[in-house]
């Protein structure tokens, strides 16, 4: 390959495309960014961002940065909307021994990609393409091309590998003929954004889950642009109504009256609706072609995994690949990245987001009932809520991930 030829190409100038590129740039792996906008999204998605995540942002400074432009919050919350009452308060300091970040920082993904292109500012070997669309990708024995549409039409790019971390639609993932198994479950969910204080207003923490049998609620706080800050509010939306129906202001104010009568009408800046799935794809590599973030994983974001568990792709494939490209590893080690990340991705983020949902949406009373007694009796037990903690901040699948080796030998 010529010297000044991209070593890497990279599907998908999101949070984890770009934070990719930063984690190889750095070791002077020349990389390109291909993304189909025309810069960073700033739809209200991922802003929840856990201690195992944080752990592994710490170098460079990223997850100082993070929490200096967003939110620290070492506390949630667990609410039975009917009752009022709160079931359960979790706080983060008890991980102190796990982690050297006790507390999550919400941080909306589009200032974490903000964040790592101001990175990529400075690293000459790192190019950033937006309003570029990879549209078509072949592979060779020693080398992946990719056509890629922009602004003077197609024209095809090689490297050695392509990263796809072009998102849940990954044009990577359907390329490459790997299957993306799962669901997708009926209702879509809306994100109502507002300046209303819940915390003042209503002593709700930055992270406040409410249970309901008729409807949950997901309730954030996210600091914006500065303070005070906004909240905002997922629910689930009736699958028969069509969208027009379910985004009108009158449903939106009769949805959170409903849920949290107020006497004034609420100011609602943002309201936007989603689509959720529950899929993983059957591999994360496929010769010369890996996947990464929601190409190779989706799922409903009550626990906000999504783009944690992206993250934790990024930073578990770039480390391998960089031993692959600089030290003339054996490709086994990605192989090894496709079992360790696609294992937990499975057995911890797919299960936890799924019991996540069922757990406040349960609709039988004796059902609705033992889940709250259940936060009840964790939260009152030092050891359980640790242990219960670790999973909700990512840590026990982190742990678990670094268990997995290949059944033979490993590089
Ligand atoms: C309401 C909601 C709340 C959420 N909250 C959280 C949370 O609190 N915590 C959490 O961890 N996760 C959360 N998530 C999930 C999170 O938003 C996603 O996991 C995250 O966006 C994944 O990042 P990504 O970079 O893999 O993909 P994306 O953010 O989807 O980025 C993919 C990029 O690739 C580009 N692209 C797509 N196709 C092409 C192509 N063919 N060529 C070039 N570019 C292409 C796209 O335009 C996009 O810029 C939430 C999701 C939703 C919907």
């Amino acid at each position: 390959m010529p010297s000044n030829d991209p070593q890497v190409l990279i599907a998908g100038g999101g949070p984890v495309g770009l934070l990719c590129a930063w984690l190889l740039g750095r070791q002077g792996v020349r990389v390109r960014v291909f993304d189909n906008n025309d810069g960073p999204q700033d739809d209200p998605r991922a802003a929840t961002t856990h201690p195992a995540t944080l752990d592994l942002l710490s170098e460079g400074g990223l997850a100082d940065d993070m929490a200096r432009v967003g939110l620290v919050a070492p506390v949630f919350q667990f609410w039975d909307r009917p009752s009022g009452e709160l079931v359960a308060e979790f706080d983060h300091a008890i991980l102190a021994r796990d982690t050297a970040h006790p507390f999550v920082v919400q941080c909306e993904q589009f200032k974490t990609a903000k964040l790592v292109l101001e990175r990529l500012d400075t690293i000459p070997n790192v190019e950033v393409l937006f309003g570029h669309e990879v549209v078509d990708v072949t592979q060779r024995d020693t080398i992946v091309s990719a056509d890629v549409r922009g602004p003077d039409g197609v024209r095809s790019h090689t490297g050695a590998w392509l990263i796809g971390a072009d998102g849940g639609r990954s044009v990577v993932r359907k390329q490459s003929a790997i299957a993306f198994d799962g669901f997708t479950w009926p209702e879509r969910f809306i994100v109502l954004t507002t300046p209303y204080d819940f915390e003042a207003n209503r002593g709700y923490c930055p992270r406040s889950y409410f249970a309901d049998p008729e409807a949950w609620c997901n309730c954030f706080k996210v600091s914006a642009d500065g303070p005070p800050g906004l909240w905002r509010t997922v629910f689930p939306t009736d699958p028969n109504q069509p969208e027009a129906d379910v985004t009108s202001d009158d449903a939106v104010q009769a949805l959170m009256q409903k849920f949290f009568p107020s006497p004034e009408p609420y100011q609602v800046v943002h309201r936007n609706l989603y689509v959720t799935h529950q899929r993983v794809a059957t591999t994360f590599r496929k010769g010369r072609a890996l996947l990464a973030g929601d190409s190779a994983h989706v799922n409903n974001p009550i626990g906000g995994m999504g783009l944690n568990g992206g993250i934790q792709d990024g930073v578990n494939l770039c480390e391998k690949l960089a031993r692959v490209i600089l030290d003339g590893a054996s490709d086994r080690l990605l192989d090894l990245y496709d079992l360790q990340r696609r294992t937990v991705a499975v057995e911890f983020v797919q299960e936890q987001s799924i019991a996540n949902k069922k757990r406040l949406e349960a609709k039988d009373p004796a059902v609705r009932e033992q889940n709250l007694a259940e936060l009840r009796q964790i939260a009152a037990d030092k050891e359980r809520s640790r242990q219960f903690l670790l999973r909700t901040a990512m840590i026990a699948s982190q742990r678990r991930a670094a268990t997995i080796e290949l059944a033979e030998a490993t590089p």
